[in-house]
């Protein structure tokens, strides 16, 4: 690696339950600087046809989870695995390593000062912490969460409710950050605000 090749400094894990602002936050701060890297985009492109967790996938679950291109079926390997922890494991197992592998790869190849990971379940999976300098979460009341996603996604409470009760309680995310955003608010500038004051701690 030549002398002059800047090394990303910071590496920031985004994260915070659903509908609380982390793809809008993460959008902010990239637009002032920070490289962010989307691990739920990374997993997609892993199991989308051809994708690097597919051969794998087929060999231990069988061409039931794929769908007639060759990528994993998303809605039927969710309800396999929603009551079947090992099956999980198994799955997480074949994918964690190659999102890792990617994530590896993708921050040696950058240049940014600041790496933004997002994140979703970053709490849920402790082998994250260590990879990163610090936690930020983006929070806002459950109420909000469920006002927001009905509007974004058109989904009803209850719908909404079970996702959350999938993810980390408010407490367990908040206990686990260094730096909280806290973003309840219906205006998005508020969180713009936000963004900047991350950018300037953050040396963007
Ligand atoms: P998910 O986990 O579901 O991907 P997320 O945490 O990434 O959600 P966003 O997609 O950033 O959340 O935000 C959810 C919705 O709420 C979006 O439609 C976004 O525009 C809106 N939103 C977020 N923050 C604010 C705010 N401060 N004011 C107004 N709208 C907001």
């Amino acid at each position: 690696m030549s002398e002059s090749k800047r090394r990303p400094l910071l590496k920031v894990g985004l994260t915070g339950g659903i509908g609380s602002g982390k793809s809008s936050l993460a959008r902010m701060l990239q637009i002032r600087g920070a490289e962010t890297i989307d691990a739920d985009a990374i997993a997609r492109t892993c199991t989308d046809a051809k994708g690097a967790a597919m051969p794998s996938i087929a060999q231990i679950f069988g061409p039931d989870f794929l769908t007639a291109d060759g990528a994993l079926d998303r809605q039927r390997m969710r309800e396999h695995v929603f009551a079947r922890p090992e099956a999980r494991q198994t799955l997480e197992g074949i994918v964690h390593p190659l999102v890792s592998a990617e994530i590896g790869r993708r921050t040696l190849a950058s240049s940014a000062s600041c790496l933004v990971f997002d994140v979703p379940l970053l709490v849920e999976s402790p082998r994250w912490r260590f990879q990163l300098d610090l936690v930020l979460v983006v929070d806002c009341t459950p109420e909000t969460q469920k006002r927001r996603v009905q509007i974004r996604s058109g989904w009803d409470h209850a719908t909404t409710e079970s996702v959350m009760r999938s993810q980390s309680p408010r407490a367990t995310r908040l206990a686990a950050a260094d730096l909280v955003v806290f973003n309840d608010g219906n205006d998005i500038a508020e969180l713009e605000q936000s963004a900047q004051w991350l950018a300037n701690r953050f040396g963007l």
